[in-house]
C-alpha cells in the first residue's frame, strides 16, 4: 500500500498548516519513514474552530432533522464498511498492531460505533415533568456546541469513532486532534464523513502535537467542550487550560493499571487466555490492560507456569503477517519507556519469569513479559506501564486482595475469574472500577459504557451515557394561566 501525505482537513477542505510546517510519520515494525503530514498549531486550530462555530451557530447540522443526521452517518458507517480492509492496513502501517486484531477489533467496533449512534440520533429527547403549580414544564437535550476532541495512538481510528459518534449524533460541531504518532486512520475517517455528505465544517481533523495543537484546543475560549482520551498527566493539565480560559466542559479518560484476579476455583486454561487478553492485547498498549496480576496462592505456581508456556507459543513479528499476534509498540519512545520499566522491575527485586527484552534487531518489538515476585509498592506494580508485560502478585485472604486491588490512583477496569457466583458479585460490588470484567476480558461494545473511576477521569464513552457529554439540558417553563 502506498500512503498518501496527508493535509488539515477544515470546513470540508484539504488544506496545508499555515506556517507550511510538515511531519514525518514512521511505521513502528520497520523504523522507515512511512508518511509525512501538515503539522497544526494554534493558528490553524482558530481557523478549525471559526469553521466549526459557523457550522455549529447557522449551518444544518443540528437544525435538519435527527433523523436525516443519523443517515448521514450511517452511510459513513457503510462507507467505512466498504473502505475497512484499507483501513486495517493503514492502521497496521502507522501504529503497528497485528492486522488480524486491526480486521477482526479495530474495524467492527469502529463500524459499529458510528452505526450505534446513527441509530440514535433520532432518539435524543427531553421529559415532561410534573411540577407544583399552573406550569408546563419539560426540558430539551440541546447539543454543547462546538466541541474539541483530543485523542491517543493506541487505538487511533476506534478513538475517533467513539468521540466524533456521540458528537456528530447530538448535532455538535467537531474539532478533533488525532495523536501525532498515528494520525492516517483519523485523517481517511473524515474523507468517508465528507464522502458521506456532512456539511462543511461540523467535522475538522487537525493532526498536530498536543503542546500546540492539542493545548489550542483545550484553551479556546470558544469551544465549549473538550473531550480527552491519554495519559492521566495531560489530563490534568487539559482539564487547567480549560478552567483558565472558557470554563468549558471537560470528560476524561486517562490511564489505568488494572487488577486481574484469578481465584483457585476458576477454569485456569480460560483464565490463562484471558490474561493474555488482558495485557498481550494491542501489545500492551491498552488503557484498560490486565496489568496487575492476583493469583490465589495455592494456583499460584500452577498458574504461572501455565501463563509461561502460553506466553512462549506468542507470535510476535510482522503486523501485516495475518498469523502474527504481537506487533510493534507505537514509537521508539514508548518502546524505550517500556524496557526502562522492566529494567525498575528487575533492579527492585521482581523476576522476569518470561521476556524482558526487545524481540527483534529493527522495528520496536517486545517480548510478551511475565514478572513474578512483585510487590505492590514497586513502580512496575504502580505506574502504568502501557506495554505487554504483566505483574504477577499472589493472595490469600479476599479481603486483603479487594484492599490490594483498590490500592492504586486508577479505576478504569477489572478482570475478576472464579466459578462461584457470589464472590463475583461481590468483588464486582466492591472493586473501584468503571468496567469489571468477570471471567471475560477485554469486552466492548457500542452500547455498553466505557470510563474511569478515581484518577482514570471522569465521564462516560459509549452507549446512552455519552450523550450526557454532548448535550446540555434546557428547562423549559410555561405559565398555564
Ligand atoms: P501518551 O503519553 O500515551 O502519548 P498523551 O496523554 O501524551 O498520551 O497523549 C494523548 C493525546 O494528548 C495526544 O493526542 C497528544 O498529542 C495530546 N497531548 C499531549 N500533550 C498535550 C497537551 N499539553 N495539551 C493538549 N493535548 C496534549
Amino acid at each position: 500500500m502506498t500512503v498518501k501525505p496527508g493535509k488539515l482537513f477544515i470546513n470540508n477542505e484539504w488544506v496545508d498548516a499555515q506556517s507550511g510546517k510538515r511531519f514525518d510519520l514512521i511505521n513502528p515494525a520497520t523504523e522507515a519513514k512511512l508518511t509525512d503530514v501538515a503539522e497544526a498549531d494554534k493558528a490553524d486550530v482558530d481557523v478549525a474552530v471559526r469553521a466549526a462555530r459557523r457550522a455549529f451557530e447557522s449551518g444544518p447540522w443540528h437544525t435538519m432533522s435527527a433523523r436525516d443526521r443519523g443517515r448521514i452517518m450511517m452511510k459513513a458507517a457503510n462507507l467505512l464498511d466498504k473502505y475497512k480492509d484499507e483501513f486495517a492496513e493503514l492502521e497496521t502501517l502507522n501504529n503497528g498492531k497485528p492486522i488480524g486484531e486491526t480486521k477482526n477489533v479495530d474495524l467492527p467496533l469502529s463500524i459499529q460505533c458510528l452505526e450505534y449512534y446513527a441509530g440514535l440520533a433520532d432518539k435524543i429527547h427531553g421529559d415532561t415533568i410534573p411540577v407544583d403549580g399552573n406550569f408546563f414544564n419539560y426540558t430539551v437535550r440541546e447539543p454543547a456546541g462546538v466541541v474539541g476532541q483530543i485523542i491517543p495512538w493506541n487505538f487511533p481510528l476506534l478513538m475517533a469513532a467513539w468521540k466524533l459518534g456521540p458528537a456528530l449524533s447530538t448535532g455538535c460541531t467537531v474539532v478533533m486532534k488525532p495523536a501525532e504518532q498515528t494520525p492516517l486512520t483519523a485523517l481517511r475517517l473524515a474523507e468517508v464523513f465528507q464522502e458521506a455528505g456532512l456539511p462543511a465544517g461540523v467535522l475538522n481533523m487537525l493532526p498536530g502535537f498536543g503542546p500546540t495543537a492539542g493545548a489550542a484546543i483545550a484553551r479556546h475560549p470558544d469551544v465549549d467542550k473538550v473531550a480527552f482520551t491519554g495519559s492521566t498527566e495531560v489530563g490534568k493539565i487539559v482539564m487547567e487550560m480549560a478552567a483558565q480560559t472558557n470554563l468549558k466542559r471537560v470528560s476524561l479518560e486517562l490511564g489505568g493499571k488494572a487488577p486481574n484476579i484469578i481465584f483457585a476455583d476458576s477454569d485456569l486454561d480460560a483464565a490463562v487466555n484471558g490474561i493474555m487478553r488482558g495485557i498481550f492485547f494491542n501489545q500492551g498498549e491498552v488503557c484498560c490492560a490486565g496489568s496487575r496480576l492476583f493469583v490465589e496462592e495455592k494456583i499460584h505456581d500452577q498458574l504461572l507456569s501455565k501463563l509461561q508456556a502460553s506466553v512462549e507459543k506468542l507470535v510476535v513479528g510482522n503486523p501485516l503477517d495475518p498469523k502474527t499476534q504481537m506487533g510493534a509498540q507505537v514509537s521508539e519512545e514508548q518502546f524505550r519507556k517500556i524496557l526502562g520499566y522492566i529494567e525498575t522491575g528487575k533492579q527492585q527485586g521482581a523476576k522476569v519469569v518470561t521476556g524482558g527484552a526487545p524481540a527483534a534487531n529493527k522495528g520496536y518489538f517486545i517480548k510478551p513479559t511475565v514478572f513474578s515476585n512483585v510487590k505492590d509498592e514497586m513502580r512496575i506494580a504502580q505506574e502504568e506501564i502501557f506495554g505487554p508485560v504483566v505483574c504477577a502478585m499472589s493472595f490469600k485472604d479476599t479481603d486483603d486482595l479487594v484492599k490490594r486491588a483498590n490500592n492504586t490512583v486508577y479505576g478504569l477496569s477489572a478482570g475478576i475469574w472464579t466459578r462461584d457466583i457470589g464472590k463475583a458479585h461481590r468483588l464486582a460490588r466492591d472493586i473501584k472500577a468503571g468496567t469489571i470484567w468477570v471471567n471475560c476480558y477485554n469486552c466492548f461494545d457500542a452500547a455498553s459504557p466505557f470510563g474511569g473511576f478515581k484518577q482514570s477521569g471522569f465521564g462516560r464513552e459509549l452507549g446512552k451515557y455519552a450523550l450526557e457529554l454532548y448535550t446540555q439540558v434546557k428547562s423549559v417553563w410555561v405559565a398555564l394561566d
